[in-house]
């Protein structure tokens, strides 16, 4: 099941990239592999799979350590300061950035363990008051402020599009994050990035691609439902 849904992902991401005139290089597929254990990981990472996204902190440092090395951890969810200390020498990209505190945090740690730590502002782009994410008015001020700190490097923004039932329905919100990201390279800011744009999950990645994705972040699409009930 892992093999077929795998292929039919990668297939539809290069379609999408066709049809948006990219190469497939671009966009680079993000397994998000929370609450699944690690024997289906392994299974991914057998078809040639290496970036995994977790959304909790020690699930993510639990299959860090029973994992191959080679994998790229993304920490896509809600970040907690005081839990950053236990990821910043596992992750090599913190999707989740959504204030200057929480960067602070990232950048005092980084220091403390003399690393770079890559990073994404995850930009709230509906305003949906559920959900975690820097207004899209105010996603500047905080790359000008974050990137003013030692130990962080900002690459780029997230967004978690709403639950639609149709993918179109997203399209305006990918178009602004893109729009929102040449704003912001066009600033020129110092240690300001604006190459990666993290958009698009299992409903939404392919209308995500052709507005400009280089992660999407796959979960259901490749290791099937999540069944919270049976979590360890
Ligand atoms: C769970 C999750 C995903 C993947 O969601 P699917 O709809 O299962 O593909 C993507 N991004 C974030 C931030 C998530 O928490």
């Amino acid at each position: 099941m892992l093999k077929e849904n795998y292929e039919t992902v990668e297939k539809k991401i290069c379609a999408a990239c066709e049809r948006a005139g990219r190469k497939r290089e671009e966009v680079t597929l993000i397994a998000v592999s929370k609450t699944k254990p690690v024997e289906m990981l392994k299974e991914v990472y057998e078809l040639g799979e290496r970036n995994f996204g977790e959304n909790k902190v020690q699930e993510l440092t639990a299959k860090f350590e029973e994992l191959p090395g080679d994998i790229h951890w993304h920490m896509i969810g809600h970040l907690q300061r005081n839990k950053v200390k236990y990821l910043v020498d596992k992750v090599c990209l913190i999707h989740s950035v959504d204030s200057l505190r929480l960067a602070c945090a990232i950048s005092e740690e980084a220091q403390k363990h003399h690393c770079i730590v890559p990073v994404l502002l995850e930009v709230n782009v509906a305003g949906e008051e559920s959900k975690f994410g820097i207004s899209l008015e105010k996603a500047e001020e905080l790359a000008e402020e974050a990137a003013k700190l030692p130990g962080i490097r900002i690459e780029g923004l997230m967004t978690i599009a709403p639950y639609v039932d149709d993918p179109e329905e997203n399209r305006p919100v990918f178009r602004k994050l893109k729009e929102l990201s040449v704003d912001i390279g066009r600033k020129n800011i110092n240690n300001v990035h604006m190459t990666i744009l993290s958009m698009g999950m299992t409903g939404d990645y392919e209308v995500a691609i052709e507005e400009g994705a280089t992660m999407v972040r796959v979960g259901t699409g490749i290791f099937g439902e999540r069944d919270y009930g049976k979590q360890q």
